[in-house]
């Protein structure tokens, strides 16, 4: 075997050992359209999403207006990952921009941070019809790119935005109730699920325990902050 082969196999298999460590165990091979079938290690935004291009898939194509990638800044320290578009979203392309987005906004500020400052995606980037939960078919297609976005962007932490988003990072089936405040991790990666926006909009008693959680956030965004700590401090 030549050079240039053995190094394109040690690329494959260190990329293949990467998606095992972050749990992707199958990648979604579509017989039909083997030309659509991602290929390892697209290493920024862009290219992760020239390589999503006009997904097809799984069956959310055929319903949605437009795919809802994420947007926010490539080198975000703290990535929030909601559920997956809603009608405004599916409208203008761009995640949380409805009634939830702008609350999810809200909340950002009460941390002062902007929405250029975070990187703001979801589980699935297609609406599902009539907002239905996404499916589990649905999440997997989505989920390499999902965490190619995470690989492409290294947050400090993730928060997770209900329960879609908590028990799909998580692979877990516990409630949001009890995954919620916490810090958890995933890939060497922190992530602190919360209520998602939307479940604030028709629970509002449930704001205080999210103002909680934002300023948990924070303040461990504050503790962690290597440019701003002498060289040698631990990390919790
Ligand atoms: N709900 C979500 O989970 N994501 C959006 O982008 C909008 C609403």
């Amino acid at each position: 075997m030549d050079q240039k082969a053995e190094e394109i196999i040690a690329d494959l298999k260190s990329y293949l050992q990467y998606l095992r460590e972050i749990g992707i165990e199958a990648l979604p091979i579509s017989e039909e359209r083997p030309e659509n079938v991602s290929r390892p290690t697209p290493a920024t935004l862009d290219e992760i999403r020239r390589e999503l291009g006009d997904c097809k898939r799984c069956k959310l194509h055929r319903t949605r207006r437009t795919i809802v990638f994420g947007e926010g800044s490539g080198k975000a320290k703290l990535m929030l990952i909601g559920e997956g578009p809603g009608f405004d979203e599916d409208l203008q392309g761009r995640p949380f921009v409805g009634k939830a987005g702008q609350l999810l906004t809200r909340i950002l500020h009460s941390i002062h941070l902007q929405r250029e400052e975070v990187y703001i995606t979801n589980i699935i980037k297609c609406r599902p019809p009539q907002n239905r939960n996404p499916e589990p078919d649905e999440i997997n297609s989505c989920n390499p790119f999902l965490m190619n976005q995470i690989h492409a962007i290294q947050p400090k932490i993730i928060c997770a935005l209900g329960t879609f988003s908590a028990q799909t990072l998580l692979k877990t089936d516990t409630k949001i109730t009890a995954l919620r405040g916490k810090f958890h991790e995933m890939a060497g990666i922190k992530v602190f699920p919360t209520y998602h926006p939307a479940y604030l909009l028709r629970n509002p008693e449930r704001k205080r325990e999210v103002w909680e959680d934002m300023k948990q956030i924070s303040q461990w965004m504050k503790e962690n902050d290597e440019s701003a700590q002498p060289a040698g401090e631990s990390r919790r």
